[in-house]
C-alpha cells in the first residue's frame, strides 16, 4: 500500500521493532511482521498481529516485569 504518513513511497513487506508501554512494564518485541515504508521508515502492523502483542504484554505484566525485550511469536 502507500504510505500514509510520508506518501512518498509503496510500503514493503518486513520486520520492525515495537515498543509497548503500559502499567509501568515497558516491552519491546523484535521481529514483529510488518508492513514497512522504505522512505520515511513507518510501519504497518495487521490487526491480528496487534491483538498478538497485546497479549504478550498482559502476559508480561502480569509476571510483574519491569522491562521485558522478546522476539515476535505468533505459535500461541
Ligand atoms: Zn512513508
Amino acid at each position: 500500500m502507500n504510505c500514509v504518513i510520508c506518501k512518498q513511497a509503496e510500503t514493503i513487506e518486513g520486520k520492525t521493532t515495537i515498543t509497548l508501554e503500559r502499567d509501568g512494564l515497558t516491552l519491546v518485541i523484535k521481529n514483529v511482521p510488518a508492513s514497512v515504508c522504505p522512505d520515511c521508515g513507518e510501519a504497518y502492523v495487521t490487526e491480528a498481529v496487534t491483538a498478538q502483542l497485546l497479549r504478550t504484554a498482559e502476559e508480561t505484566a502480569a509476571a510483574q516485569a519491569v522491562v521485558d525485550v522478546r522476539e515476535y511469536s505468533s505459535a500461541r
